[in-house]
């Protein structure tokens, strides 16, 4: 804020709470630029209603919080950030798997509520991680950046995209063999219409009753209802989720809370105090630069 300062008036919603779109409408009014860090509310309407808006820079990798067809038809560019925060979420994801398959998290409980008197031999059994197949949905940024971490852990990846090509790091597969025969399935696509229910009841069917699937992804790409029904009835053995249908929610009686071998976050995969500023400052040069009538660092496609 005190960088956008030196170059335009700055107008900031202080809350902690998403703006609703009333206010954000009125928040943004005249102003030519916004600076976005997360929401969904930035659809068409609210575009519509703000005359001088000319870029919507938003400091996250994803846009599905942005109308970009209706900006792009009101002339309106937008940015995002890549290439700042992909192997801070990727070591976020690396985590889930971790924990999914380690029960750290179930771990850390059990120690805490002083249940552990005992030694059972088979204490907190989980599934290795080393020398498993990762299988990667979205070979992106991110993906890339969890393929290098798989291959410290001497793991077989294989990866599906819209793109078929391999690389050095992992071989391209089918949607459906990826599912059947991964022992992690890590998903990583943005979220569109394309990919919205994307690992529904049919793709859970076909996972390993061990696999752990991991979202850091957006939470709608998996069906969170089959999902559930998959971890009570022990088709898939675990699942670690950074990102959930409804964010925030804290409704503690959520089926997802509830259903077992499932680590739960609180969208916190680019949360480090480097990558959140690098978001930020990558977010604040492109307002400058457009302001200025520069070329845009990180346009989306179309922008
Ligand atoms: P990216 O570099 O754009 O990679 C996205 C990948 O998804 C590409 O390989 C793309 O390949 C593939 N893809 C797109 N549409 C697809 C489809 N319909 N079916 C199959 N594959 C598809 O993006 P990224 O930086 O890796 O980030 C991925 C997503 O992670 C973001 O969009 C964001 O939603 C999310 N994210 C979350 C956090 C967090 O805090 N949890 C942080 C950063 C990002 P093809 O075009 O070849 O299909």
């Amino acid at each position: 804020v005190a960088r956008l300062r030196e170059v335009a008036d700055v107008r900031e919603w202080s809350s902690d709470l998403p703006p609703d779109r009333e206010s954000l409408t009125a928040l943004i009014g005249d102003a030519e630029a916004v600076l976005a860090i997360g929401g969904d509310a930035l659809v068409a309407a609210v575009l519509a209603a703000c005359p001088n808006l000319r870029i919507v820079a938003l400091a996250s990798a994803g846009y599905d919080s942005v109308d970009v067809d209706a900006a792009h038809t009101l002339g309106i560019a937008v940015t995002n950030t890549p290439g700042v925060l992909h192997e801070t979420t990727a070591d976020l994801a690396f985590g889930l798997i971790l924990a999914a398959r380690r029960r750290i998290a179930e771990g850390d409980r059990y120690v805490r509520s002083g249940s552990w008197e005992r030694v059972p031999y088979r204490l907190l059994f989980g599934h290795d991680v080393h020398g498993a197949q990762l299988g990667i949905i979205g070979y992106g940024q991110i993906g890339h950046a969890v393929a290098r971490r798989a291959h410290g852990f001497g793991m077989r990846v294989v990866h599906y995209s819209r793109t078929h090509q391999d690389d050095e790091l992992s071989t391209w597969m089918p949607l459906d063999e990826l599912l059947a025969t991964s022992d992690i399935v890590s998903v990583h696509v943005p979220l569109s219409d394309q990919t919205r229910g994307l690992i529904g009841e049919r793709e859970l069917r076909l996972m390993k009753p061990t696999a752990t699937l991991v979202n850091t992804a957006r939470g709608p790409v998996i069906d969170e209802t089959a999902l559930v029904r998959a971890l009570r009835e022990e088709r898939i053995g675990s699942a670690g989720l950074d990102v959930q249908s409804v964010e925030p929610n804290p409704d503690a009686s959520d089926p997802l809370l509830e259903a077992p071998n499932c680590v739960v976050l609180p969208h916190i995969g680019s949360a480090t105090e480097s990558a959140r500023a690098a978001m930020v400052d990558l977010a604040a040069a492109n307002i400058e630069a457009c302001l200025a009538g520069r070329p845009l660092l990180s346009p989306i496609p179309g922008s």
